[in-house]
């Protein structure tokens, strides 16, 4: 098995997806860079090798099988495994989203690429994860996911918008992450959620108040657990982030 470690990051051309695979680049692993749109993700791979970052281009649409499975074979052609997959792109489907009005075509793109996405592109990469002695996944979630703060259950009370697609496309996603880490019991892969904070990004017309690069840091941590870490969790900088 090669000593290289070898991540994949999907939606790096830009935002808190770009600072993962710097962050990663800089702690010494090989850095796919999954992205859809073929300038943005060379000028992305130019940017970070030009920083030092020994990045590889993968072109990679979340929502397409074709893509997801291409990008498997080229990450396996040049490094045969993979140790790390972030799967960190996602879209907010455009506001406003109260349920009353919503147009139900926006909940369905959302959730191909916030969830569907996610289970299509770790599905393709598995088998190159379990070549690794230390696989890990991280599911960019966010904390307008967690029904505790939505509801104010816990006490506190996510901000943001009612939002009947990015919001429930969030909590299906931590669903999702549980049940994979239920089925992981007894492998080596450790699979968690992350929740960036309110990151100044494209996404939110960068009303964020944290950096990218902050934004990057949870996803990061959980990317390179040690053996034994936790699986099946949800995480922010400040600790968990109740479900
Ligand atoms: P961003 O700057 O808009 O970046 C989103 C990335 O996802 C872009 O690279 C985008 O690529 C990519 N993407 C979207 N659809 C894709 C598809 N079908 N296939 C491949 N890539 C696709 O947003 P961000 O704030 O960095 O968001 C990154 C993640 O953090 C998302 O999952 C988001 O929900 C989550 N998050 C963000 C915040 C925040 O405050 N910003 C808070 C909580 C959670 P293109 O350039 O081609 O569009």
């Amino acid at each position: 098995m090669s000593e290289t470690r070898i991540a994949l990051v999907t939606g790096a051309n830009k935002g808190i997806g770009y600072e993962i695979a710097a962050g990663l680049g800089a702690r010494g692993y090989t850095v796919g860079i999954g992205a859809r749109d073929n300038e943005r993700r060379e000028a992305a791979v130019a940017k970070l090798r030009a920083a030092g970052v020994d990045a590889f281009g993968v072109p990679l649409d979340v929502t397409a099988d074709d893509s997801a499975t291409a990008a498997a074979t080229l990450i396996e052609q040049r490094y045969g495994h993979l140790d790390a997959l972030v799967n960190n792109a996602g879209i907010t489907g455009g506001m406003p989203q109260e349920p009353t009005r919503v147009d139900v075509s926006i909940i369905r793109t959302v959730v191909e690429t916030n969830v569907i996405g996610v289970i299509r592109v770790t599905n393709a990469m598995l088998p190159l994860l379990r070549r690794s002695a230390a696989p890990r996944i991280v599911n960019m979630s966010s904390s307008v996911g967690s029904l505790t703060r939505q509801s104010g259950a816990g006490g506190v009370t996510t901000t943001g918008p009612v939002a009947v697609a990015y919001a429930p496309s969030k909590s299906f996603l931590n669903a999702v992450t549980l049940q994979y880490a239920r089925e992981f019991t007894g492998t080596a892969i450790l699979i968690n959620a992350a929740c960036p904070g309110f990151v100044a990004t494209d996404l939110n017309g960068f009303r964020g108040v944290r950096t990218p690069e902050q934004g990057a840091a949870t996803a990061i941590r959980l990317a390179m657990l040690p053996d034994g870490g936790p699986t099946g969790g949800f995480f922010e900088d400040d600790g968990e982030v109740p479900w």
